[in-house]
């Protein structure tokens, strides 16, 4: 059994990290930092740089000269090579990912182990893709012998922008398709959580990966991230974060008419119909939204219950939120950890007063957690609230932290309409034993994934992304790649 806690006591010692710019670990030209700090005490883990227009300059420079020099040379045989010592060395050093990964967001480190099918296999599923990429040769309707065909290119220089509450999968999903693909990399992480980012560029490095291929940029938003999402010198934006950020980045992509793809914000709903196996579906129910401490995107934060079975299933999840372990991620048997920062706890604060204050009962939960063992960090009791009508903020806005909202229905029609009215679109999950009504509403709501008596199902192979404003694109699947790729039609006159 690894010992966690010695084990972090030796990765992080609040020393300066730099970045990685076309080969080269730099400071910020400005020499300013920022600090990364354990969100479940406050520790200083490190510095890193705050990085900002100048530097975004430099690595889009960076990625544009590796894109045009030797890396353009490189067979897809090659990348798919390079690609699984990756996944080899992610193999190798997997502890200490996501070690690094707790210690930087709070994930409880028994999550972040548990990631390493998805992550692992995504470098391996894009080992594969980058050697299933081709053209066509097409019939056409010109006398003679005129040829055509198509060629797929990369699409050049990609700027890939994150947040901080899944770092390590979040980049993978970034970098392998630019990988497979032949595009190169100038990457922003979340100012919440950079670090593990930096150690994957690091590992990237010593499996093989070329100087300027992946340039990290660390810093803020409003400066990195703003002059990343508008530079011309980048050809594509992928971007995953809030809703309101990435209406601001396809804003600015529009200076040079970048591809842009967007991973934005949700309000799942989970449906349990009055067919449904209470006793499975409470447990994935409940931990659709509190794994991570409720900061993951396809959160299913609307609970609509049956109206039948209502009462004591929601009785049921409150009993299962109340018995999760609260503390830090670094304890093995954590099931909530730390919320990123006090803004966020904030916000979700707000939202446990908004809740009571609009006539909803709290019927678990509802306030932080304190402790001598949670002083320095911001922790929350998983809440249910019960009550809840569609028109409450708790309902209807996305929280970001362990908060449920349950409302009772009464027939299918109506929860379809009921589901479906929010301007997001990203996931939702159905509880049923009948086959009709599981493809009847699977078929009916509007979101990217469905999940029926399951959640949280995201995997290399299949497509996952939002609808609405929970944005356009996906990530995973063979439709992924596609993102990263130009088409080009050559014609030959062979008359
Ligand atoms: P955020 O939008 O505040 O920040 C995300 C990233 O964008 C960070 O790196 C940030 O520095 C950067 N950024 C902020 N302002 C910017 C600007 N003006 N220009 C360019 N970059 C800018 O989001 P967050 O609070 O870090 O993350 C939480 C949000 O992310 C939630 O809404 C959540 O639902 C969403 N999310 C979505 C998915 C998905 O796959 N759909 C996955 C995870 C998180």
């Amino acid at each position: 059994m690894t010992d966690w806690k010695t084990k972090a006591a030796t990765l992080y010692d609040g020393s300066f990290r730099p970045m990685v710019i076309g080969g080269q670990w730099v400071a910020a030209q400005s020499e300013e930092v920022i600090e990364a700090r354990n969100p479940a005490d406050g520790t200083l883990l490190a510095t890193v740089p705050r990085g900002s227009k100048a530097d975004i300059d430099k690595a889009v420079a960076a990625a544009r000269k590796a894109f045009d020099g030797p890396w353009s040379k490189w067979t897809p045989f090659e990348r798919q090579n390079l690609l699984l010592k990756i996944a080899e060395k992610f193999e190798a050093e997997w502890e200490t990912l996501c070690l690094s990964d707790t210690l930087d967001m709070g994930m409880p480190i028994q999550r972040t182990l548990g990631n390493s099918r998805r992550v692992l296999g995504m470098l391996r599923y894009y080992a594969g893709q980058a050697v299933a990429v081709h053209g066509a040769t097409i019939p056409n309707s010109f006398p003679g012998e005129i040829y055509s065909q198509t060629v797929r290119e990369p699409v050049g220089v990609v700027g890939a922008i994150i947040p901080w509450n899944a770092p390590i999968a979040g980049s993978i999903w970034k970098i392998g398709p630019a990988l497979a693909t032949g595009c190169t990399v100038v990457l922003k992480p979340s100012e919440e959580a950079s670090l593990t980012v930096l150690l994957i560029a690091k590992l990237m490095e010593e499996a093989g990966l070329p100087e300027g291929v992946l340039n990290i940029v660390t810093g803020h938003g409003a400066e990195a991230g703003a002059a990343l999402a508008e530079h011309p010198g980048v050809d594509k934006i992928v971007f995953t974060g809030s809703t309101a950020t990435g209406q601001a980045i396809a804003r600015a992509g529009t200076v040079n008419l970048k591809r842009v793809s967007l991973e934005l914000g949700g309000k799942s709903p989970v449906i349990v119909c009055r067919d449904a196996d209470i006793e499975k579906a409470v447990p994935v129910a409940a931990m659709s939204v509190f794994a991570n401490s409720g900061q993951i995107c396809i959160a299913g934060s609307r609970l609509f219950v049956a109206r039948e079975i209502h009462d004591e299933f929601t009785r049921r999840v409150a009993e299962f939120a109340a018995n999760l372990r609260i503390g830090h991620g670094i304890d093995a048997d954590t099931d909530i950890g730390p919320i990123i920062s006090a803004r966020q706890a904030d916000r979700i604060a707000g939202y446990l007063a908004a809740g009571p204050n609009e006539g909803a009962e709290v019927l678990t939960g509802g306030t932080r957690a304190e402790g001598e063992d949670l002083t320095g960090g911001h922790f929350f009791h998983p809440t249910v609230f019960g009550g809840v009508n569609d028109d409450m903020s708790i309902a209807r806005e996305e929280i970001f932290g362990p908060v449920i909202s349950a409302m009772p229905f009464d027939d299918l029609d109506e929860v379809v309409t009921r589901a479906n009215a929010t301007p997001y679109g990203l996931a939702a999950g159905i509880f049923t034993t009948h086959l009709g009504t599981a493809h009847r509403l699977a078929h009916r709501i509007k979101a990217g994934s469905v999940w029926v008596n399951m959640y949280h199902a995201i995997d290399p192979a299949v497509p996952f992304g939002g609808m609405k404003m929970s944005g356009y694109g996906r990530e995973g699947g063979a439709e992924h790649v596609e993102e990263y790729l130009e088409t080009k039609a050559i014609w030959i006159n062979a008359d």
